[in-house]
């Protein structure tokens, strides 16, 4: 017997009637083949970690494929910071500038000796796959993903506990209770096959903003949580970092992400896709490209953008301005040196292609 996989489809945060079509049409596709369990959800990101979505997913047992409009990477360290772990199963429906192997995904792209909070952190052994639906508008194109890694993952096997039960458990999230507000739909089997197993939690939570770390780059640094003075980083019981009042976060603002040394932190609904969490080339490079096309304030480090992002946060929430003077340690200055030399190398190159 094939070993069931679940499917986790994550809704677009806005109506927009393409995306929805695109959303069904890949669950319906889903619907017809055995062994693959399908948990609509809405988007990933605004599902607050105590509601039924997030408990019906942190239920799923696993390899698990999550089919998102967020970059992989986003998706993966969304689900982690609800302690739905694993590790980074290799996707093959990729954009095409994309050319990443499974490694340089855990461990961030950086081929160096430093140590990762990754490496110190327990992950469950099993595999999540994370398929953008930003890459296609086809659907088919990524039920066939969904296929080959349903493929895969094709051997069976039970564990001593579903021996003792006598038989496969049924998906967790068909199973949830119903918690005030929140709806989750019985499985939808009548007329299909058994296998066939279809879940729709809906929630009406609101959208929310908040950074997410990405713990295969991440260093423990702590710059964040210095440079922040919104309360919204923490440590955890062996002084990890971590995102403690994520709703503290002020809307829009993506300050901290231009301070971590190691683009490990994300804001996923950023416009900007190297903020956002995309692992393409452009985005892993060490300078920030917003300083060449159109930059918010021209001639400016990172970190004086940062710094000036959270100079107007702290004038909108009724408090001083702070500038450079608080949490920007001093060898951003001889990285901001860095960086302009950087960006004259980028400059020179972009003349030498003569577009
Ligand atoms: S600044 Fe970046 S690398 Fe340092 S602790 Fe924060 S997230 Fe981790
Ligand atoms: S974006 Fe601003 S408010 Fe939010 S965590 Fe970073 S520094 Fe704090």
């Amino acid at each position: 017997m094939a070993k069931r996989i679940s499917v986790v489809v994550s809704q677009s945060p806005s109506k927009n009637p393409a995306k929805r079509k695109l959303e069904e049409d890949i669950v319906a596709g889903l619907l017809f083949e055995n062994g693959i369990d399908v948990t609509i959800v809405p988007n990933l990101y605004d599902i607050k970690p105590e509601s039924t979505g997030m408990l019906a997913l942190q239920q799923i047992g696993g390899n698990v494929v999550v089919v998102s409009w967020l970059f992989e990477r986003a998706a993966h360290w969304i689900l982690d910071r609800n302690s739905i772990t694993g590790h980074v199963g290799q996707v093959l429906l990729k954009n095409e500038d994309e050319d990443e192997d499974e490694d340089d995904a855990e461990r961030g792209g950086d081929e160096d000796d430093k140590d990762r909070v990754i490496d110190s952190r327990p992950l469950k052994n099993r595999k999540i796959y994370c398929l953008d639906l930003k890459i296609s508008n086809r659907a088919e194109d990524f039920i066939e993903e969904v296929k080959r890694i349903h493929q895969e993952n094709a051997v069976q096997v039970v564990g001593l506990g579903d021996i003792i039960n006598g038989g496969v458990s049924k998906p967790a999230a068909a199973q949830m209770p119903t918690a005030l507000g929140d709806t989750v739909s019985p499985p939808d089997d009548g007329g299909l096959d058994q296998s066939s197993v279809v879940n729709r939690v809906e929630e009406s939570g609101g959208r929310r903003w908040y950074p997410v770390i990405d713990y295969s780059r991440c260093t423990n640094c702590m710059e964040c949580i210095d440079f922040c003075l919104f309360g919204v980083y923490g440590v955890d019981a062996v002084d990890t970092i971590l995102v403690e009042q994520p709703d503290n976060c002020r809307k829009g603002c993506p300050a901290c992400s231009r301070v971590c040394p190691e683009n490990a932190i994300m804001f996923p609904q950023h416009k900007t896709p190297a903020i956002a969490g995309s692992s393409d080339g452009v985005a892993s490079m060490k300078i920030d490209l917003s300083q060449l096309f159109g930059a918010p304030a021209e001639g400016k480090s990172a970190e004086e953008i940062a710094a000036l992002e959270r100079d107007e946060q702290l004038i909108a929430a009724g408090r001083e301005a702070v500038g450079m003077t608080v949490g920007v340690p001093r060898r951003h200055e001889e990285k901001s040196e860095q960086s302009k030399d950087d960006l004259d190398d980028l400059v020179d190159q972009l003349n030498d292609l003569d577009i």
